[in-house]
């Protein structure tokens, strides 16, 4: 990694601004339902800490409105309401249970309070700065908010996976205004096991991706056709590869446009001397149910009213013993709807075969593969989990991502 991290600085003393990921999920009274993302940039927080460093956290929190944007009284009030929902307050308050006091939450993002604020911070300290998304430079990189933002630390730091495909004031814009920009832990981690998979990976390398949409995956498969030696398709986009093929699919789920796209990478995976493993029979079920009626057939054997939902035994058993032939694994989709008992097994053998499997390096994309994973209790015995899905999958695309491009050089 040729950027610089949390541990190239010398944060003693210095004001520390850091972007978190705190866009958890929230009860009905906003306190924290799942805390996984907040804990996650502890390490990172409590380094700071100990180092004698003051720390400024800031992240956005969930989809704030615009009440200037409404058109009616009643429309404003609504939004008003929402918003108030999408304080950090709550955000502060379980990150002290966390850390253990010391956390000032200000309700602002910049500006003369937060500015006084900061002024008056003891090293140890952290102040939470408000929701930077009801500020509306935020998304749109205003450049008199990043030198704002830049006023209240001497350093950055990027801790905030989920959000460096973002070119927003708190995610990139900010950075143009400081002297040092570093990854933090979790920020390395994430560059350092992705890096790893897209430019020196333990070959045979093996990608499995699912989920729903062709389409949404095209530059993903295009990369990968590039760096794997075998691509592994499940899920929903499975079917697709199969209608592409002249099978019939009956009611699984078609991506018309995907159609086109299919057949192009089933001939480039052979220039390419890919070896590209479609599923060979599929478990069909009457009805998108938990208790529909179900039964496993062949490849073209699927009928009208019914639909595949998971990879069948046979297919499970080649996905698998391809997998035990690799020794750097990345997977990005679920193969199959793993949210139904009935359709899971398949992505739940593949993850326990994974977390049981110490001699392969296993990345895991985020979103719907690592809710799936951290369902099963597995996500530790995984070499890494990211926690950034829209991140995760441009990494694999192979784009350069605007909060760690903009990270200063070592
Ligand atoms: P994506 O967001 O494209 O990664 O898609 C994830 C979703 O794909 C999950 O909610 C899965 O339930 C769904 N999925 C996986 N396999 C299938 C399938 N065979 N049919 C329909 N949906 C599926």
């Amino acid at each position: 990694m040729n950027k610089l991290t949390i541990e190239d600085l010398d944060v003693k003393g210095k004001r520390v601004l850091m972007r978190v990921d705190f866009n958890v999920p929230q009860n009905e009274d906003g306190s924290v339902r799942d805390d996984t993302r907040i804990r996650a940039a502890l390490r990172s927080i409590n380094y700071v800490r100990e180092k004698g460093g003051k720390l400024i956290l800031m992240s956005h929190l969930g989809r704030p409105g615009d009440p200037n944007k409404a058109e009616s009284e009643e429309e404003k009030a609504k939004i008003l309401k929402k918003n108030a929902t999408l304080k950090m307050d709550p955000i502060a308050d379980h990150l002290r249970k966390l850390v253990g006091g010391n956390v000032k939450k200000v309700d602002d993002i910049v500006g003369p309070d937060v500015e006084a604020a900061v002024a008056a911070m003891e090293p140890g300290d952290i102040i939470l700065l408000e929701n930077t998304r009801f500020n509306k430079g935020e998304t749109k990189n205003n450049p008199e908010l990043c030198e704002q933002l830049a006023k209240l630390g001497d350093v950055y730091v990027s801790d905030a996976f989920g959000t460096v495909h973002r070119a927003h004031a708190s995610t990139e814009g900010v950075t143009k205004y400081v002297s040092q920009s570093a990854a933090g832990f979790l920020v390395a981690k994430e560059m350092e096991y992705f890096g790893r998979v897209l430019n020196s990976p333990d070959r045979p390398l093996l990608a499995i991706l699912g989920g729903a949409k062709v389409s949404d995956k095209i530059t993903v498969i295009e990369n990968l056709l590039n760096l794997v030696d075998t691509l592994v398709i499940g899920g929903g986009m499975a079917y697709t590869f199969m209608k592409a093929q002249g099978y019939e699919i009956g009611n699984s789920l078609l991506d018309e446009g995907g159609i086109d796209v299919a057949k192009t990478v089933l001939a480039k995976a052979k220039e390419k001397g890919v070896e590209l493993l479609l599923p060979v029979d599929t478990v069909v079920a009457d009805a998108f149910s938990n208790d529909a009626n179900t039964k496993v057939v062949g490849l073209g054997e699927i009928e009208a009213g019914w639909e595949g939902l998971d990879i069948g035994p046979k297919t499970l058993e080649m996905f698998c013993d391809a997998i035990k032939k690799s020794k750097t694994v990345v997977w990005n989709g679920p193969v199959g709807v793993f949210e139904m008992e009935k359709f899971a097994v398949g992505t739940k053998t593949i993850a326990d075969l994974l977390a049981n499997s110490p001699n392969i390096t296993s990345v895991i994309g985020g979103g719907d593969t690592a809710a799936a994973v951290a369902q099963y209790g597995l996500a530790d015995k995984m070499s890494h989990v990211s926690t950034g899905g829209g991140a995760s999958l441009e990494m694999l695309e192979g784009k350069e991502l605007p909060g760690l491009a903009a990270l200063t050089d070592k």
